[in-house]
């Protein structure tokens, strides 16, 4: 029996790369090693309609659990991989047996970036959604009236705050920095949201830092302020951003620099091994790129899959990103990192806008706000490599259609 393609990590992308690895025709033996007790599943329900209620455990896996028997694949849960030897080809589990492998795929994902015990990141009523055991004891406590404190006005804060204040609590978000979404929307697409928050009672506080959670017996009764001012909370979600998990990487001696370095074919620095996803930190136009995205898992894991039986080519992405926050479906074409302007364009529909990003004449990225033909055509022109004036896609009226062609 040759050795096994090992896959490190049960998530989005591990999923992907084990699925495209036997549709390219790899018959030979396969293993998955995920160290969570759920076959891979979907996160971004997490911060959405999971939280909310609306969605159970089996609608969120990605394959149904038996998907993976009939495959031939060898899905080990709840198993963590402590060691990887490069050289002798071999991966050391948490319970001390070791595996030989021919080849190597990490995906293993990243984690939630937490305050530090010093500043009340370990008292009770602190959470931080990364996982289904996250939301499993975050979810049953979001009770109306109840305050809830959310740290951090990133993706996955906002939807956070908009699903508690669907339900009844009563929110207030902190951001440190000048306005949510700094990192990754411009202000345009960040007071759009604000608009949205303020319309459903969140209160949303900006350059506001963080001194300290205060607790009693352990638990969480609020947050003090760096202006002195003290904000009264029963349970906090700190949603301050995710680090690649690399630590079996690092040690394994593969280079890492925010993320596990791989080459365009999605190539760590060691014989036959590969890292794709959220841990992966890849060339792309010109600079180093991690992305945090499904598209990325996805489309990175089936890219690395190819290249782990033989195809050589550059893994080059359009970026594609959503979000849901109350009524509102964002849609983002594109990754609008380097962008000098930013141009609104009313939709049809009431509410509906997009924001186009642009880089001199250059269409980088386009937000579309409860608007799919903006974020569909905006695609399609990114795919192409093509861009359209400026004049146009401020210009309502103007049809965008003919650009997408
Ligand atoms: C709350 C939330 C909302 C999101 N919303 C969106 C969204 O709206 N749109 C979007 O595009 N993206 C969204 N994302 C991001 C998206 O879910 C991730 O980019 C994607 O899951 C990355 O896939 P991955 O396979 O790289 O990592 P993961 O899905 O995290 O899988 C990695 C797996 O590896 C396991 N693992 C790690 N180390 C080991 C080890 N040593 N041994 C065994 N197993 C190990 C981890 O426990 C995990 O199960 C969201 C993420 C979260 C958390």
């Amino acid at each position: 029996m040759p050795d096994p393609i090992i896959i490190v990590g049960a998530g989005q992308a591990g999923a992907a790369l084990a699925a495209r690895l036997r549709s390219l025709g790899y018959d030979g033996p396969l293993v998955i090693l995920g160290d969570e007790v759920h076959p891979p599943y979907q996160r971004p329900p997490l911060s959405k309609k999971y939280m909310s209620g609306e969605l159970d455990i089996p609608r969120l896996l990605i394959r149904p659990a038996s998907w993976y028997g009939e495959q031939n694949i060898e899905l080990r849960l709840s198993t963590a991989v402590t060691e990887i030897s490069p050289r002798e080809h071999r991966v050391t589990l948490a319970d001390g047996s070791r595996l030989s492998y021919a080849k190597l795929a990490l995906t293993t994902g990243a984690h939630p970036r937490r305050l530090p015990a010093g500043m009340g990141g370990d008292l009770a009523g602190v959470f931080t959604i990364r996982n289904l055991a996250d939301v499993d004891a975050l979810a049953p406590v979001l009770d109306p009236g109840k305050n809830l404190l959310v740290v951090g006005g990133g993706y996955i804060g906002l939807e956070a705050a908009a699903v508690a204040a669907s339900k009844g609590l009563k929110v207030i978000l902190i951001e440190m920095a000048p306005r949510i979404l700094q990192r990754v929307a411009c202000a345009l697409t960040a007071d759009y949201f604000r608009r949205q928050h303020g319309r459903h009672g969140v209160a949303i506080r900006e350059s506001a830092a963080l001194l300290e959670l205060p607790g009693k017996d352990g638990r969480l009764t609020g947050a003090l302020m760096q202006d002195g001012s003290v904000i009264e909370a029963d349970l906090a979600v700190i949603g301050i951003g995710i680090a690649p998990n690399v630590d079996l990487a690092e040690r394994a001696g593969l280079a890492v620099e925010n993320g596990i370095l791989v080459d365009g074919s999605c190539r760590a620095t060691a014989a036959d091994i590969y890292a794709a996803g959220d841990c992966a930190n890849f060339p792309w136009r010109g600079t180093r790129t991690r992305l945090e995205s499904v598209q990325n898992a996805i489309e990175q894991a089936e890219h690395a899959a190819a290249a782990m039986l033989g195809a050589n080519k550059d893994y080059d992405p359009t970026p594609w990103f959503w979000s849901d926050q109350y009524d509102v479906k964002l849609q983002i074409a594109g990754l609008c990192r380097g962008y000098d302007d930013a141009v609104p364009r009313p939709g049809r529909r009431e509410g509906s806008q997009s924001i186009w990003y642009f880089a001199g004449e250059r269409l980088l990225a386009v937000d579309a706000m409860n608007d799919a033909l903006a974020y569909a055509l905006g695609k399609k022109i990114i795919e192409a490599g093509r861009s359209i004036p400026k004049a146009v896609a401020a210009d309502p009226a103007a049809d965008l259609k003919r650009w997408a062609v």
